[in-house]
Formats: structure tokens, C-alpha cells, sequence
């Protein structure tokens, strides 16, 4: 079976390949390496059932083509992810999610393979009810600065059900809420890397706001878990899933917990809240335990020490 991710090289794509590949798939990764790095699946290309390709997904995908015959299964996650890279490359997160989506459904259509839509829990804006359901419809500002991801993942899910609906292709949604793990980038601005890199260095951790806002972060191994089981399940098609951690905190706890891990003397500062960020998030998975049978098990306090390990070691790499 053949498998393209698109978006391969990114943080939680790379760890998508190395599965695939550990499950004997054959994969096909796509990435313009505007967020991703080539870093990350450097050691994946000895691997002959791997290829990876250099690719925009905005521009025409016919002379890739002949690389993507045969493709089964794909993953979509292809965009810039955290509040900084959508804010550096709003056109391009536009882009990837409009023309990079339907160029995408269509080949899905055109190899009648099923499609993953690796959507988000920014679908919500700063939501009004918590947990957040998937039936929950959202509180987005569609001119803030948020706005460029937000209504870019909402199309991006509005073509996909298009799609299913006129065409009746094999597809699943999935919003996927805060994700942590090792080669999340030092400068991609989310919350858990900035606070390990500011408490290993010294440096002063960065909350902003009051710190009161809350969060739910889910370990990356527990979340490609359930983006395969979403994709690999026959009873998924047509649907559309949270997967998340619901364990919810705040901010400015989880940068005590993060000082303390690290044996950090940084001190903790208040800087300005961005504007639109929202005030809490918790999904609710009753819908991922029920039909995919699936419950996140890697604990914060572990998932925070693999990545604190993480990048002590890339630091020493230096
Ligand atoms: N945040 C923070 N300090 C930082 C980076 C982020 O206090 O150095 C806050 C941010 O304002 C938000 C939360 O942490 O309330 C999560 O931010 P992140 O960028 O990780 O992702 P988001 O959930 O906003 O997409």
C-alpha cells in the first residue's frame, strides 16, 4: 500500500513517515520546506520504500504525477501550523489549504484513494463552550490575525466535504489540538518549545497574557496513533474527529511545571497577550474513543521530559 504525506518534513509529518515506514507502507512525502525541514527525514531516505519530493502544492501537480500513480492512502497535513509561522506566511497558509486542498482532492479523486484532512482546533476560534464538540460551529474573527489560519482550514474543510458529497470520495476530518514532541522547532514560537529552550538557557519564560488562558496538550506518538487509526478504520469515512488531549491547564502553570522539570532559575514575565488568542481550549474525544477505540496515553510529565531530553541533546549537537 502507498501512502503520500504531504507536509512530510514537518513536525508531526516526519513522525507520520518514520510510523508508516515502521508499518511496512510504502511513502510518498511532499514538502516546500517553508516550515518543514529536510532535517527531519534525513534519515529516513536510505530507506528505498521512501521517497520524498520537494514540491509546492499550490502550483500544478502534473509534473509530479508519474511520482504519485498508485497512491492509496493521503495524509494532508501540508501548512504552516503555530500562531508564528501562519502569521510570517499568511498568503502561503491560504494557498496550501485552498488551490494545495483541492489539488489534492482531486488526486484523491483521480486515484480513488482515501484522504486525511489534518484540520485543527483553531476551526473553534476562541470558543464559547468547553469542551469543544465537533459539532460545535466556532467563534472566528475572520479579518484578525488569527484569520489566515482559521478560515484557511475552515475552506479547507468545506472543499473536502464538497468533495465527498458531489464525488462521494473516502475521506475523514480531523482537528487536531495543541500536539507536542521532539523537532518541534526551536523558533516556531509555540508555547512548549519557547518555555524548555528559555528554562534550559537561563532565559526569562515568556507568558503572556495572565497566563489564566488554558490549553490541552497531547504527545505526539499518542496523536499519530490516532491520525492512522482515523485513516486506516473503513467506518471513519465521512467523518469529522477531534483528537487532542483533554487534559487542560493554564499557561502560566504549565510554565511553572516546565521551570521546575529543567531545574531553571529563569525568572517568569508577562508579556502582552497576542490579539485573538484564545482564552481556553479542550476538545472533547467521546467521538475518537467511540469509533476509533482511541485515548491518549503518554502522560504530560513524560511527554515533557522526551522533549526537554530532546533538545538538551540537539543543543549539545551545536
Ligand atoms: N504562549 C505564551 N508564551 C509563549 C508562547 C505562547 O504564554 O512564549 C501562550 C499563547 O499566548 C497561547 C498558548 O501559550 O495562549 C499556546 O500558544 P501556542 O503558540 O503554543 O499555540 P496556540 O494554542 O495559540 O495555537
Amino acid at each position: 500500500m502507498k501512502v503520500l504525506v504531504t507536509g512530510g518534513a514537518g513536525f508531526i509529518g516526519s513522525h507520520l513517515c518514520e510510523y508508516l515506514l515502521s508499518q511496512n507502507y510504502e511513502v510518498v512525502c511532499i514538502d516546500n520546506y517553508i516550515t518543514g525541514t529536510s532535517d527531519n527525514i534525513k534519515h529516513l531516505l536510505d530507506d528505498e520504500r521512501f521517497k520524498s519530493i520537494e514540491f509546492d502544492l499550490t502550483q500544478n501537480i502534473f509534473p509530479i504525477l508519474s511520482k504519485l500513480s498508485g497512491i492509496n492512502y493521503i495524509f494532508h497535513l501540508a501548512s504552516p501550523a503555530s500562531p508564528v509561522d501562519y502569521t510570517n506566511y499568511a498568503i502561503e497558509t491560504l494557498m496550501v489549504n485552498s488551490a494545495g486542498t483541492y489539488n489534492i482532492l482531486d488526486l484523491a479523486l483521480k486515484n480513488r484513494a482515501k484522504v486525511l484532512l489534518a484540520s485543527t482546533s483553531e476551526v473553534y476560534g476562541d470558543p464559547n463552550v468547553s469542551p469543544q464538540k465537533e459539532t460545535y460551529w466556532g467563534n472566528v474573527n475572520s479579518v484578525g490575525p488569527r484569520g489566515c489560519y482559521d478560515e484557511a482550514k475552515r475552506f479547507a474543510e468545506a472543499l473536502t466535504m464538497a468533495f465527498y458529497r458531489k464525488y462521494e470520495i473516502d475521506m475523514v476530518i480531523i482537528r487536531i489540538f495543541n500536539t507536542f514532541g521532539p523537532r518541534m522547532r526551536k523558533e516556531d514560537g509555540r508555547v512548549v518549545p519557547n518555555f524548555i529552550q528559555q528554562a534550559l538557557s537561563g532565559k526569562p519564560l515568556t507568558v503572556y497574557g495572565d497566563g489564566l488562558q488554558t490549553r490541552s496538550f497531547c504527545y505526539v506518538d499518542d496523536l499519530i496513533d490516532g491520525l492512522t487509526k482515523a485513516m486506516f478504520l473503513e467506518k471513519t469515512r465521512g467523518e469529522v474527529v477531534n483528537l487532542g488531549n483533554p487534559n487542560e491547564m493554564k499557561v502560566i502553570d504549565l510554565a511553572k511545571q516546565i521551570k521546575e522539570m529543567c531545574a531553571s532559575n529563569s525568572e517568569i514575565i508577562f508579556l502582552p497577550l497576542p490579539e485573538d488568542d484564545p482564552l481556553q481550549r479542550k476538545p472533547d474525544i467521546e467521538k475518537a474513543k467511540k469509533i476509533l477505540g482511541w485515548n491518549p496515553k503518554v502522560p504530560l510529565d513524560d511527554g515533557l521530559k522526551y522533549v526537554i531530553k530532546w533538545f538538551e541533546r540537539v543543543d549539545s549537537l551545536r
